[in-house]
């Protein structure tokens, strides 16, 4: 009897992996070992023959010459560069040293558009903010030849939120610096891994303000650091150099390319990413795994016959440091009317959330989209109201219809903006079930004849 128990007891912990393995292909909806051939040879292929893809450099510029030949070759039409001035940025040489009391090398890495130490590098104390708010706080002129150093509490989230709100050490943080008077600023990286190794991220000036060298330190690092800020009895002082270069005005570029569908006269569907990556890594989740999804998705609709609307693909350049394409695009195009914008900027984790911003407005169309990706296992969130990436300037410019497809973004700032960011963090399934979810809805969008706002008005707009 109590061996049968025991053995019961064994079976049924040993029940919970099979059926755990049986949910995850039911969720999903795919095969295991699924596999895109298309998708992953276009990731392989940008991230192995381009690598790093700094906005407005040459390596942008061969990144918009290998995809506009790949989207060639996949059999896609009107395939074209729009070139559009950007102001560009490069890094230098980034070291830092702690050399009072504890002296000790700290890992850190410049934000974009940082500006330089002198060249011999600078040494200063360093002031403790536990926020950008206390940052505000601190009197004028008291940061006089300092170096500031914020934290953070940042934590990983499945839908990233996170980063929005603990972003601001990073985007606000060193303008607020520089206007107190401040010599330089130090944050703690904007993620979530615990590394020893940073990430960058552009950050911004206010206007008139000159840039003052800005830098993010690795988790560790910044751990480290308040360590002996809080046992220091005298001044921690550090010895930092920062060598980056601003280049002036530069060109970039948007990619586009389409599937034409068979009746011209309705707004194309458009899919859009970046084609621009940090220059510390080949960009694989961001934003190569975006492209991958959004090209392949395109050649898969197209695959089941010809589509009634058209699909333009939008690689978009220069994202990272500014949105530039993202503008630039919206811009050129202000008087061509879009008709739905989708947007995949966050990796290559499994979709599991459905939003659009017309679930009120077209309610049929939105029950249409959930019922195509419910075996993939998503989500329909009508209460959610989409607002698109980066990416779709253009869509939010014009009021017009979008649908965010939501990944599971829990390990993304681990490796986001960092060296990590390489091909074998992409999950070939995963990457799979994206290209799966997204041929579903752009499958319905690019046959849909009516109006994809519908009849109401798109809440909000
Ligand atoms: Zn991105
Ligand atoms: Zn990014």
């Amino acid at each position: 009897m109590h061996k049968h128990l025991l053995a019961l007891a064994a079976l049924s912990l040993a029940l919970p992996s099979a059926a755990n393995a049986q949910r995850y292909d039911a969720r999903y909806g795919l095969e295991p070992g699924a596999h895109d051939e298309i998708a992953w040879d276009f990731l392989e292929g940008i991230t192995t023959e381009i690598g790093p893809r700094l906005a407005g450099t040459p390596d942008e510029a061969r990144a918009r010459a290998w995809a506009m030949d790949w989207l060639r070759a996949r059999g896609f039409d009107n395939v074209v560069n729009e070139p559009f001035p950007i102001q560009t940025w490069v890094r230098g040489e980034e070291r830092a040293r702690i050399t009072a009391p504890f002296p000790q090398d700290m890992v850190l890495t410049a934000l974009g558009f940082s500006g330089a130490t002198p060249a011999e590098g600078l040494s200063a104390e360093i002031v403790h903010f536990p926020s950008v708010a206390e940052l505000r706080a601190a009197p004028d002129g008291s940061l006089t030849g300092k170096i500031v150093y914020i934290g953070h509490a940042m934590r990983a989230t499945q839908d990233g939120s996170h980063y929005g709100y603990f972003g601001s050490p990073r985007r606000q943080g060193p303008g607020v610096a520089a206007q107190k008077g401040a010599a330089g600023i130090i944050v703690r990286s904007i993620g979530t891994s615990n590394d020893r190794i940073a990430h960058t991220g552009a950050t911004s000036w206010p206007e008139g303000v000159t840039p003052i060298p800005a830098a993010a330190l690795s988790s560790p690092d910044a751990d480290q650091l308040e360590r002996i800020l809080e046992r220091a009895d005298e001044p921690v002082t550090v010895d930092l150099l920062l060598t980056p270069q601003f280049l002036g005005e530069t060109m970039s570029g948007n990619v586009t390319a389409e599937i034409v569908g068979s009746d011209p006269s309705l707004p194309p569907v458009l899919l859009a990413c970046h084609l621009d990556s940090w220059d510390n890594a080949p960009g694989a989740l961001d934003d190569g795994a975006g492209c991958a999804i959004a090209a392949t998705a395109a050649l898969r609709v197209a695959e089941q016959g010809q589509p009634l609307r058209t699909i333009r693909v939008l690689f978009a350049g220069a994202e990272e440091t500014g949105l530039w394409g993202s503008s630039a695009y919206s811009a050129a195009h202000a008087d061509e009317e879009m008709g739905v914008g989708l947007e995949s900027d966050f990796g290559a984790g499994i979709i599991w959330r459905l939003e659009t911003n017309f679930s009120r407005s077209n309610p049929g169309l939105f029950q249409r989209l959930a019922n195509a990706v419910a075996g993939y296992g998503v989500l329909p969130a009508p209460q959610i109201r989409a607002t698109g990436g980066a990416d779709l300037n253009i869509m939010r410019d014009q009021g017009g219809p979008i649908v965010d497809l939501q990944q599971d973004g829990t390990g993304y700032f681990d490796i986001h903006h960092t060296p990590n960011d390489t091909l074998d963090k992409v999950d070939p399934e995963e990457l799979a079930q994206n290209v799966a979810v997204w041929t579903a809805v752009a499958g319905v969008l690019a046959n849909e004849a009516g109006d994809i706002a519908g009849p109401g008005i798109i809440a909000g707009e």
